[in-house]
C-alpha cells in the first residue's frame, strides 16, 4: 500500500487496539498509574520498561494518542500538545529562544506581550523587525544559537512570509526558525517541509475547529521536542485527558472542514471584491494580492481567513459588523461558525492609528474568519449589511 494520505492517516491515529472493539480509544481520566510492586515502579522511574508515571510529565495515553496525530498532520517526528496556544509558543520560545529571538513582520498580540513583558524582562535579547525589513535578518543573526520567529499568512492583513527563504537565511547564520501556522492550519501549509524547525499552532482555533476548546500544539523533532517538554512539565501547561479527547475528535475532520473553509472563503473574497462598497480584499487566494504568488508556491489551500476595507472608516465598519446575522461579532477565528472583527477595535485596539497603519490596518478594516455555513448565505449576510 502507499503511504496513506493526511485524511485516513488522521482518522485512523491509534496507538492500541481497543479490547473491546471500539475504533477510538477510550479517555483516559487519570492524574497516576498504579504500580504492581516497587520493582515495577522503579524499572519505569529507570527507563528500563516503558509506562506512564504521572500526567502532567506528559505521559498520558490519551494525549500522547493526540500527539501522534499532531505529528502525522505536518509530517513531523514528534508532537506536543499544550493547554493553550500561548503556553506552546511561551514553552517554545523559553527554551529555544534564550540566545536571542528576532521576529518577523506582525505577531499576535499575545505572543508579542510575552516577548516584551516576559522575555525580555528574564534579559533575552528580542528583536522586532517589519516585514519590509526582512531582508535585514542576517544583520540580526550575528551570534548562533538565536531563533527566529514568524506567522504566515499574519494577522489581520493576511501578509505572507517566504518560510523557505527565511529559513535558508537563519540556517547560514545557525538560527532555529519558528513559525505560528494557526492561520493556515497544517492541510494548507507544513513550514516544516518548508525548511522550518518548529511548527506551532493555537489549537484553539482551526485544530478544535468548533470554538470548544483551549489548546495548542508544537510540531518538531524528537531533539527539539525534549527542552520544550521540559518546561511543559515545569510550568504545568497540559491539557486535560479530556480536551486531547475532543481535540483528537476534531482532528479526524480537519482534511475535510480546511477543504470547505478554504472553498467559502475563497467565494467571500471574489464577491467582496466586486463589491462597490468594499475597497481592498487581503486574501492569499486572490490574484490581486500582494501576496497571491509566494501563496501558491508555499500553501496547498489558502485558508479560511481574509480582511476586508470598507468605505466610511471606522463607523461604517462598526456598523456593517453590527449588522450581520449570519456572522457573530466575536474574536478568535477557525470555528464552524463565521466570526467578525474589527481589528482597530479588538486585536490592534491598543495601538496608536500611525502604528495600525504601519501594519496595514486600516479603521475600515473588518476581518472575516468564514465559517462552514452554506456559501451563499455568508455572502448575503455581508451584502445585506453592507446595504
Ligand atoms: C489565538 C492565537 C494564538 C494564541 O492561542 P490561544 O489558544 O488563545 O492561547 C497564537 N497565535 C495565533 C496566530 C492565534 O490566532
Amino acid at each position: 500500500m502507499t503511504t496513506p494520505g493526511p485524511a485516513t492517516r488522521i482518522i485512523h491515529n491509534r496507538r492500541h487496539q481497543d479490547q473491546h472493539g471500539s475504533p477510538y480509544s477510550p479517555v483516559y481520566n487519570t492524574t497516576t498509574y498504579r504500580f504492581e510492586n516497587t520493582q515495577a515502579l522503579l524499572d519505569v522511574i529507570g527507563k528500563r520498561t516503558e509506562g506512564n508515571l504521572y500526567t502532567r510529565w506528559g505521559t498520558n495515553p490519551t494525549i500522547q494518542e493526540l500527539e501522534q496525530g499532531l505529528a502525522g498532520l505536518e509530517n513531523a517526528e514528534a508532537g506536543l500538545a499544550f493547554a493553550s496556544g500561548m503556553a506552546a509558543i511561551s514553552a517554545t520560545l523559553l527554551a529555544h529562544g534564550r540566545k536571542g529571538i528576532v521576529c518577523v513582520g506582525d505577531l499576535y498580540g499575545g505572543t508579542q506581550e510575552f516577548l516584551i513583558n516576559h522575555c525580555q524582562a528574564l534579559g533575552i535579547s528580542v528583536t522586532f523587525l517589519f516585514r519590509e525589513q526582512q531582508n535585514e535578518l542576517a544583520e540580526h543573526l550575528n551570534a548562533p544559537g538565536k531563533l527566529v520567529y514568524f506567522e504566515t499568512p499574519a494577522n489581520p492583513n493576511m501578509r505572507l512570509l517566504d518560510i523557505g527563504k527565511l529559513s535558508e537565511v537563519a540556517h547560514q547564520h545557525g538560527a532555529l526558525v519558528a513559525v505560528d501556522n494557526t492561520f493556515a492550519s497544517p492541510i494548507n501549509q507544513k513550514p516544516l517541509e518548508l525548511g522550518a524547525d518548529l511548527a506551532l499552532h493555537s489549537a484553539s482555533k482551526y485544530l478544535g475547529g468548533h470554538s470548544d476548546i483551549t489548546a495548542g500544539a508544537l510540531m518538531t523533532s524528537q531533539q527539539l521536542a525534549e527542552p520544550v517538554a521540559a518546561w511543559r512539565k515545569n510550568l504545568g501547561q497540559l491539557l486535560a485527558p479530556e480536551t486531547a479527547a475532543l481535540l483528537s475528535r476534531s482532528l479526524r475532520t480537519l482534511p475535510v472542514r480546511i477543504r470547505q473553509h478554504n472553498e467559502n472563503a475563497l467565494a467571500v473574497a471574489r464577491a467582496m471584491e466586486k463589491h462597490p462598497k468594499v475597497t481592498k480584499v487581503h486574501y492569499p487566494g486572490l490574484s490581486s494580492f500582494d501576496d497571491h504568488e509566494l501563496a501558491t508556491q508555499q500553501m496547498t489551500g489558502f485558508g479560511g481567513m481574509l480582511s476586508i476595507d470598507v468605505t466610511g472608516g471606522r463607523e461604517a465598519a462598526a456598523n456593517v459588523a453590527d449588522n450581520l446575522k449570519v456572522f457573530l461579532l466575536a474574536t478568535s477565528l477557525g470555528g464552524v461558525e463565521s466570526l467578525v472583527s474589527q481589528p482597530c477595535a479588538t486585536s490592534h485596539y491598543g495601538l496608536s492609528q500611525q502604528e495600525r497603519e504601519q501594519r496595514g490596518i486600516g479603521e475600515g478594516m473588518l476581518r472575516l474568519s468564514v465559517g462552514l455555513e452554506d456559501a451563499e448565505d455568508i455572502i448575503a449576510d455581508l451584502q445585506q449589511a453592507l446595504a
